[in-house]
């Protein structure tokens, strides 16, 4: 299968250490991240937020480790015979900060697809992406409603209620397992 696969929060643990460099940066203490908008649980206005983003990118997205198994499962998914493609929300001006890391970390990577402000599904539907693996409910559920299953990585900030369409995977083995279930269900081509 051909599977879209977003960065922040699947592969890239982001999280722990924007809430690290978030806190030490604007003086706060907040111990977790409960909405993906993350200027909420910091309590600061969400311009300051993209304005320390944009200002400090390069250590943001190059210092964050590997979410555990995902290094693992992917080269997995590429063994099986799946398709790997990364389709992030980052912007097109982060990309080669992005691709090095991916290097650095040793994730196999052929094609990373940078959405930055407009709609991940038009990248899903644009390259055939049959199933997706996110992090961000929002993004989710958008691609779920556009026909594409997603797989949902368990996160502090998308413990809301998921519609159908979306399973939730507490980690990249349950992932694994989770698009086994989804390929024996397709009907497999008459050649
Ligand atoms: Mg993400």
């Amino acid at each position: 299968m051909r599977i879209g696969v977003d960065i922040d929060g699947v592969v890239s643990d982001s999280y722990p250490f924007w809430l690290q460099e978030l806190n030490r940066h604007f003086g706060k203490n907040v111990s977790v991240i409960t909405d993906y908008q993350m200027h909420l649980d910091f309590d600061i206005p969400k311009e300051d937020i993209n304005d320390y983003f944009v200002g400090n990118a390069e250590r943001l997205l190059s210092m964050p480790e590997v979410v555990s198994g995902a290094k693992e499962g992917i080269e997995t998914l590429l063994r099986e015979g799946h398709e790997v493609i990364y389709v992030t929300a980052r912007t097109p001006a982060e990309k080669d900060v992005t691709v090095r890391w991916l290097t650095m970390k040793g994730i196999p990577h052929e094609h990373v697809l940078f959405a930055g402000f407009s709609s991940k599904l038009e990248l899903v539907k644009q390259w055939g992406i049959e199933v997706f693996l996110e992090d961000y409910q929002v993004n989710a559920k958008l691609i779920a409603e556009g026909g594409v299953p997603v797989l949902l990585l368990d996160a502090s900030y998308n413990q809301e209620e998921l519609p159908t369409g979306i399973i939730r995977c507490k980690n990249w083995d349950e992932i694994l397992k989770g698009i086994q279930a989804i390929q024996s269900k397709k009907v497999p081509k008459i050649v």
